[in-house]
């Protein structure tokens, strides 16, 4: 049977690169209210505002580089199919060198389109800053690519699809506080190897059957990926 990991990310996975989480002390929603910047009514209320939060936030991950676990991830390609499913929207498990990345929030790198069929109209950014200018062929905004809370999160089913299928499953960097999201924990079949990885991984509540490793990512994923090549090899 072809082995099938699947590595679930969350904003803890970044933070090593110096990208902040959402929810730890001095994370981003300290010094914003998310209503202002990450739901469809700020964008109809403040365009310019959400793009600029965006725009600070695109800069900072342009800047940043990914770290040693993002690396350590693409290794494990040479000893089985590995899917991505992140629920960030930095671009780091890509420049690591991963083949397959599903973007479960959205790409900042990214704008889509805000009138119809917004998954179908999506651009690469040039340079770092959207304004209120740009707008796409048909004329309509450009808005980041990014799901904003309260949307619909179109890539939910193929990524459960993912986990159902997959022979090991590591959870990285998330509170798993994030709906519909965190769900995919719940996706994997008993037999599925499974571990999560995360300093506050004992007071993560849901999933049962998980190895816990309270670590940070560029500790904890070399060891856990130390043990999957060994028992592959
Ligand atoms: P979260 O902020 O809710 O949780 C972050 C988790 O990371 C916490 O459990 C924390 O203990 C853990 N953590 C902190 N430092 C760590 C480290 N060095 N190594 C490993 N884990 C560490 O984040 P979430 O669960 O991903 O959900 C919040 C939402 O925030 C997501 O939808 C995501 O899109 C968004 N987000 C993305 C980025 C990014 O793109 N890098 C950054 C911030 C938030």
């Amino acid at each position: 049977m072809t082995n099938k990991i699947v590595v679930f990310s969350g904003a803890g996975m970044s933070a090593e690169s110096g990208i902040k989480t959402f929810r730890d002390s001095n994370g981003l929603w300290e010094d914003y209210n998310i209503h202002d910047i990450a739901t469809p009514e700020a964008w109809g209320k403040n365009s310019d505002l959400v793009n600029e939060f965006y725009n600070q936030r695109r800069k900072q991950i342009i800047q940043s580089q990914p770290n040693s676990a993002h690396y350590a991830i693409v290794e494990l390609e040479k000893y089985a199919d590995v899917q991505i499913i992140t629920q960030n929207i930095d671009d780091l498990h890509e420049r690591a060198g991963s083949s397959n990345v599903l973007h479960l929030h959205g790409n900042i790198r990214y704008a889509k389109s805000s009138g119809p069929n917004q998954e179908k109209n999506y651009y690469r950014i040039n340079g770092d800053e959207l304004t209120i200018k740009d707008v796409c062929p048909e004329g309509f905004r450009l808005r980041p690519h990014v799901v904003w809370f309260g949307e619909h999160v179109p890539m939910m089913e193929t990524a459960a699809c993912y986990v159902n299928e997959s022979t090991h499953f590591i959870v990285i960097g998330s509170s798993l506080q994030v709906y519909p999201a965190a769900n995919l924990v719940l996706c994997c079949s008993e037999k599925t190897k499974k571990w999560i990885i995360d300093p506050k991984a004992e007071e993560i509540s849901n999933p049962s059957g998980f190895t816990r490793i309270s670590e940070k990512a560029g500790d904890g994923v070399s060891a856990v990926i130390k043990e999957i090549i060994t028992s592959l090899s």
